[in-house]
């Protein structure tokens, strides 16, 4: 059993990226097992480096270690997926040997495929416009511009087990599409490089935000394609705020500058215990001794709405 923490690096962690981080290292350290701490920094425009210290910096002080991976080493490195590039260029052939792989020059819809796609953030179903071109449409078109390359989806449905929230199911065609694998600039994108990741590095169980329960399908699918073992997934809730909003990075909510101010880092745990469920009371634990009791039962399936009053936050 080996679980994982894959945050990227493009800004300090906030209350529902460590809900998510305790919820993972909780299931790994409840059954025994390790955990491995990935950068998923392929976005160089929003990744950095003192994001990356400061992240695993943040995870040791609220007592959620790893065995393996950044500031670490170990055999399954780097841990970095900037500098993991060559296996991702071999995924991208092993598609391509099966014919699924074609050029698009549609630039606008690359932007975002190097960050995992949250909440609000869904990206359009791509039409398939350069799937049917012809070659010598594709030969005008190259001499223009540089291509992304796509990956062409079946008409199939794939349904994920999702040992949290239960079945999900997508039709790759209607519900997903065909998805980008690698950008015009060369960047691979955050689908291709996380399938690739957790299966080189081990991981049999992935824990992460319910937004990206949508993503599970097609990866799904390309662990399928690649020949390579599918973890288990489990999609926990996300955070909202008191008043609906999802806590993001980008909004700075509950960071954890702030978060490490004002609290010690059991108080944060007890915190989140009791948002997970595990406490009917934010009182202190050390993450250590919440995995001598932790249940995923008890873990909710629904949103959960940061409690107003306030005499936490
Ligand atoms: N790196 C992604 C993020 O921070 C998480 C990807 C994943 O857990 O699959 O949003
Ligand atoms: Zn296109």
């Amino acid at each position: 059993m080996k679980g994982r923490f894959a945050p990227s690096p493009s800004g300090r962690m906030h209350l529902g990226n460590l809900f998510a981080a305790l919820l993972a290292w909780l299931s790994a350290r409840a059954a025994g097992g390790a955990m491995v701490l990935r950068m998923e920094d392929l976005d160089t425009s929003r990744c950095k480096d003192v994001y990356a210290q400061l992240l695993a910096e943040d995870l040791r002080w609220l007592g959620l270690t790893w065995e393996e991976g950044y500031g670490i080493g170990g055999p399954r490195g780097p841990y970095r997926q900037s500098e993991r590039e060559r296996r991702y260029a071999a995924a991208v052939e092993t598609l391509a040997a099966q014919g699924l792989i074609y050029p698009c020059y549609c630039t606008r819809a690359e932007r975002l495929v190097a960050s995992a796609p949250h909440r609000g953030e869904k990206q359009a179903i791509y039409g398939g416009h350069c799937r049917a071109l012809s070659d010598e449409a594709r030969k005008a078109l190259a001499q223009k511009r540089p291509c992304a390359l796509r990956v062409a989806v079946p008409a199939r449905e794939i349904t994920v087990h999702d040992r949290h929230m239960g079945d999900y199911t997508q039709h790759l065609t209607r519900d997903c599409g065909d998805f980008i694998v690698r950008r015009s600039d060369g960047l691979y994108a955050y689908q291709l490089a996380v399938v690739v990741d957790d299966a080189l590095m081990g991981v049999t169980e992935v824990v992460r935000g319910a937004d990206l329960l949508g993503s599970a399908p097609r990866q799904l699918w390309l662990y399928e394609c690649l020949n390579l073992p599918p973890p288990g997934f489990r999609h926990v809730p996300l955070l909202l705020s008191a008043d609906g909003r999802r806590l993001s990075k980008r909004d700075k909510d509950l960071d954890m500058g702030v978060l490490r101010a004002r609290f010690h880092p059991e108080e944060l745990v007890g915190y989140l215990a009791m948002l997970a469920g595990q406490q009917d009371r934010p009182e202190p634990v050390t993450a250590q001794d919440l995995a001598r009791y932790f249940v995923w039962d008890k873990v909710p399936r629904q949103d959960v709405t940061l409690p107003t009053g306030r005499e936490w936050f």
